[in-house]
């Protein structure tokens, strides 16, 4: 099926799969991706190309100007007739999870925390998609604090 009740939160852990303050990257060699896949029941094929398509979707959501490398998917027409991406690939099932996502108009809620030394993917559940903070006690109060002592030094 596209839409499986899990695809947000698979979407939100692949994004977060690197870690940009820290440097750590699961994607960056085949153990770590691996261990990651494996975890979620995916196969752990293709990594580069996982790994391209992740930082594509990244960069997207920075920015909304990306381009995704072409991951040739299988589609197939499941015993009730509804066609879904077939295949247990990692960037095979991210992707299709994706597509759900757009398909129910809820892409726009995936959001990357602006925090310089954050950077965390999330989804934003809040009824006007206001959210901007990965979380208003951590990120939020940071930031703010942060903005203020700028503010402050620009007028004093
Ligand atoms: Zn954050």
């Amino acid at each position: 099926m596209l839409v499986v009740p899990d695809d947000v939160a698979l979407v939100v852990d692949f994004l977060n799969t690197v870690d940009v303050d820290e440097g750590a990257d699961l994607l960056g060699d085949e153990d770590g991706y691996q261990g990651w896949a494996t975890h979620r029941g995916l196969r752990p094929t293709k990594r580069e190309l996982t790994r391209r398509v992740r930082d594509a979707l990244r960069d997207l959501l920075v920015d909304g100007d990306a381009a995704i490398p072409r991951v040739p998917l299988t589609v197939q027409v499941a015993p009730d007739g509804v066609p879904h991406i077939a295949g247990g690939d990692a960037a095979d099932r991210v992707l299709a999870a994706v597509l759900g996502l757009v398909d129910r108009g809820e892409w726009q809620r995936l959001k990357l925390c602006p925090n310089p030394v954050c950077l965390e993917a999330f989804y934003d559940r809040s009824k006007n998609r206001s959210r901007r903070w990965c979380d208003m006690a951590g990120c939020g109060s940071t930031m703010k604090a942060r903005a203020y002592r700028q503010r402050r030094r620009r007028s004093g």
